[in-house]
């Protein structure tokens, strides 16, 4: 998708703190981050968001969690806990419409906290 903020990210056409890579999946910093530990993890493969999914979709949505799995064990953030928030729709704070997991740690979070 060419004006897609995520999608310019993963061709490096937009710098960004990466900190995962594989050939499904991108994780980098986010850049107004809301707790000490906050990453994004996006599929390379432009998903609008979980609402969008299609069965040609079940691959990448399956290993995403993997991706996050391992995004989240190489922050160190196993021990403590961590939450993931997937905003789906404006109206749920969704700004960038390719899908991506918010990887939020390094704090006590409460619940529910909406
Ligand atoms: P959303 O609100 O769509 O769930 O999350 C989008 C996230 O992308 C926000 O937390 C926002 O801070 C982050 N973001 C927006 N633009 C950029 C950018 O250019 N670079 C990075 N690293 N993060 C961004
Ligand atoms: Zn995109």
């Amino acid at each position: 998708m060419e004006d897609c903020l995520f999608c310019k990210i993963i061709k490096g056409e937009i710098p960004s703190t990466k900190v995962y890579e594989d050939d499904n999946f991108f994780a980098f910093k986010d850049i107004a981050p809301v707790a000490p530990v906050h990453v994004l993890v996006i599929p390379k493969k432009h998903v609008a968001s979980i609402a969008a999914l299609t069965e040609d979709d079940a691959d990448v949505a399956g290993k995403m969690l993997f991706a996050i799995q391992k995004v989240a064990q190489e922050l160190g953030l196993d021990k403590d806990g961590y939450r993931v928030i997937f905003n789906t729709g404006e109206k749920a704070g969704q700004t960038v419409h390719h899908m991506h997991a918010h990887i939020l740690g390094g704090k006590e979070m409460a619940w529910p906290g909406v």
